[in-house]
């Protein structure tokens, strides 16, 4: 019998098995298959002697897309140990990890363009000025003087074309013969423009060697403050892997990946670059798929899921801003692109690079643990001056919709001295509640039983948690009354406010309300960068990554929620975001103040991280992870059960809590079922089970009995499983 397994991409711990007739396909190819009354994708995994299928069952595939396995061997065992670490169904991985056209069945092959391209009688029609009177096209063929232009996907209509190509100007050309590859044009081309390059620093002189000279597979953290010049180091390290003829893949948060970060890379650079951002299509996204399998392109820069993207000679991986959460995935398969590009990159054998001015806890325990070598930039890099911090104790303050008159002081010198102010608070829209005067009655989304936040400007009432909206309501549900009032601040309400005191000054509001619209956050930036607007109000997308020259005072309006909350990280990453928000004042070579106004300004965090720093804060909180077992000196792992009805989801957990029990493992803790901290969701209830373990291979034993064990799930209830989760 002429077998195939294949893995499809449905939430099942299994795989399915085919015949084929023909060419025997490959492992690691797609096939399409038929699955009950659908055609699905699928991976082929193996090509099995046997099945425990009977005859009559199988099935035959319908048709084999790929000649050979469209991963690479290193890929492939990445996918395959994220499944087994993760517990995500194979099928889900592999096909997770490819671009949405070849989960669809596309080609994987690129396809060739077809150019207009100048000829020696197109050349000479210029020189002679032949096409004085048809005006149009000799602009097409004026065009063609510098680069050939793509057919179909040009300026000029075909009718010119044509009329060009008959008179022997112009003529068809496969994009093949057009491409030189970086890599052939090494020797006669400086990778970098060295006229952009800088000069280092002495610390930073020594990291960039530690860096080059350590060969191999390594895990560095460049632990150096904001400004300390770590990009600077990354761009020169990159520029070495390329000249050895390696591709370089830079990872970044979603939210570092603006216009400058990519403006940056790209001007140093005389190669070719690729961005995976969230504005391509799926068709851009295979292209940079393909572009990086066939070394078209030297450099990839994205996000999290870029970790998947194939090299044919990948050198070098960089993971700015490590500690940001948004390189965890937060559903289906819940990987951490940091973790597994360290997996990947021992692999490659090939060196890893974090960068952090504020290190993850973990990072810092696996220095600690010499897993990680720690290289540590102390110095702001160019001219720019340490921050000076201050706080502003709220209590008995006069306080105008969040903004304290201390404050409002401090912001109108800066402003005089035509300097600009950024001030982050992280809540957009009006107000986070709207409630009536009289009996305390709140609005709130019924599918969360949370309050919805008010929005003035589109007039709305909207859920943030399930994105669900109305339109404002004027009047009590509860007792009638039309005495509704807002409370507490968004960004909204603070730019508004912000616009009575400062008339003068114009104001840039940057949270996902305002640049919801296609180019208007590059926009907004823009007006920043141009020194257009002078006072900046933002959430945290406006309080990382950004270079902000001009900015000179930096204040947070409010984090003390933050002080209290039950999460054991809250303190890291409000940490975190103090020392990021805070890095956007004086970058260059004005001097820096960041305010923080509280109503705590004796909360033990929040003196230790602004007299002794990040470093002082994470020993301490480190310390104190140890001394109560939690992460990183202990592995978790999360079971998620959400339902209609609430007792469905306990239940679940409850069947799995007993499973656990029976296994009698030494050291597990089990905590739960517990309904989750946020414990209504877009109207489901949510229940949680925590595993606590201070040895994470034991509990990935646990965790893999417990799935052989294939406890039924009712199909009411949906089960997630979160391996190294970062929030509760
Ligand atoms: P980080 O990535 O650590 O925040 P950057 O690399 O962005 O730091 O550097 C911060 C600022 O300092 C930038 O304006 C950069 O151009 C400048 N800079 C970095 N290294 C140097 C250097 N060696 N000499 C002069 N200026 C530098």
């Amino acid at each position: 019998m002429k077998l195939v397994r294949v893995a499809l991409s449905v939430p099942l711990f299994k795989f399915f098995d085919y015949l084929y007739e023909g060419k025997q396909p490959v492992v690691g190819s797609r096939v399409i298959v038929p699955f009950g009354r659908q055609k699905l994708v699928g991976i082929v995994i193996e090509i099995p002697k046997e099945t425990v299928i009977t005859l009559e069952n199988l099935k035959y595939i319908i048709e084999s897309l790929d000649q050979e396995s469209i991963f690479s061997e290193e890929l492939w065992s990445l996918l395959y140990w994220s499944a087994e670490y993760y517990q995500a169904p194979l099928g889900e991985v592999l096909n997770g990890a490819l671009p949405v056209k070849l989960r669809q069945g596309e080609s994987a092959e690129q396809k060739t363009k077809t150019f207009w391209n100048l000829t020696a009688l197109g050349k000479q029609a210029l020189t002679n000025n032949l096409l004085k009177r048809a005006k149009k096209q000799f602009d097409a063929l004026n065009s063609l003087d510098v680069l050939p232009l793509e057919k179909g996907n040009n300026p000029f209509n075909s009718g010119i074309w044509s009329a060009l190509k008959t008179k022997g100007y112009v003529e068809e050309i496969e994009e093949k013969i057009r491409l030189i590859s970086w890599q052939d044009r090494l020797e006669e081309l400086p990778i970098a423009k060295e006229y952009d390059r800088l000069t280092l620093n002495q610390e930073q002189a020594m990291a960039l060697s530690q860096l080059i000279f350590g060969q191999g597979f390594n895990v560095w953290l460049i632990d150096g403050v904001t400004g300390s010049g770590k990009t600077e180091i990354y761009l020169q390290h990159i520029e070495e892997i390329l000249k050895k003829g390696q591709q370089v893949l830079v990872l970044v948060p979603e939210i570092g990946l603006t216009p400058q970060t990519v403006q940056r890379f790209r001007s140093r650079f005389n190669v070719e670059i690729d961005v995976l951002h969230s504005n391509l299509n799926d068709t851009q996204r295979l292209q940079v798929w393909q572009r990086a399998k066939n070394a078209e392109s030297a450099v990839v820069i994205g996000t999290r899921s870029a970790l998947f993207t194939p090299f044919q000679n990948l050198g070098l991986i960089i993971l700015d801003e490590e500690h940001d959460s948004s390189f965890k995935q937060q559903d289906g398969w819940r990987y951490h692109a940091r973790d597994l590009a360290v997996v990947y990159g021992k692999q490659l054998n090939i060196p890893i690079v974090l960068g952090s001015a504020t290190p993850s806890l973990e990072s810092l325990h696996n220095v600690q643990q010499g897993k990680y070598k720690s290289i540590i930039l102390k110095k702001r890099a160019g001219n720019s001056t340490a921050l000076r911090h201050f706080v502003i104790d709220l209590k008995q303050q006069r306080v105008h919709n969040g903004l304290s008159e201390a404050l409002l002081d401090e912001m109108k010198e800066h402003l005089e001295k035509g300097n600009q102010v950024l001030l982050f608070l992280n809540r957009r829209g009006f107000a986070p509640v709207l409630l009536c005067h009289e009996c305390g009655w709140i609005a709130d989304c019924q599918y969360c039983e949370k309050p919805y936040t008010y929005h003035q400007k589109q007039r709305a009432l909207r859920c943030h948690h399930c994105g669900s909206q109305k339109p404002i309501v004027n009047q009590c549900a509860k007792c009638g009354s039309t005495n509704l009032v807002t409370t507490g601040i968004g960004t909204e309400q603070v730019e508004a406010t912000l616009e009575k005191f400062f008339a003068n000054y114009l104001i840039t509001r940057i949270d996902r309300d305002s640049t919801s619209r296609k180019g208007a956050l590059e926009h907004h930036l823009k007006d920043i960068q141009q020194g257009k607007s002078q006072i900046l109000i933002g959430t945290q997308m406006l309080a990382k990554g950004h270079h902000f020259p001009n900015v000179t005072l930096v204040a947070l309006l409010n984090v003390d929620s933050a002080l209290f909350s039950l999460d054991f990280r809250a303190e890291e990453r409000l940490a975190q975001l103090y020392i990021q928000v805070a890095g956007r004042a004086g970058r260059e070579e004005k001097q820096g103040k960041v305010i923080l106004q509280t109503h705590y300004p004796e909360h033990p965090l929040l003196v230790s991280l602004l007299s002794q720093g990040y470093k002082y804060f994470a020993e301490q909180a480190l310390g104190l992870r140890d001394k109560m077992g939690l992460p990183p000196f202990s592995a978790q792992a999360i079971f998620k059960a959400q339902s209609r009805v609430s007792t469905d989801a306990e239940l679940v957990l409850s069947r799995i809590a007993e499973n656990l029990y029976s296994f009698n493992v030494q050291d597990l803790q089990i905590l739960g079922p517990l309904p989750s901290p946020f414990s209504k969701k877009a109207g489901l209830y949510r229940w949680q089970l925590l595993l606590q373990s201070p040895s994470k291979v034991k509990l990935q034993k646990v965790l893999l009995q417990l799935r052989e064990n294939n406890i039924s799930i009712p199909n009411k209830v949906r089960l997630i499983l979160d391996v190294d989760p970062i929030d509760l």
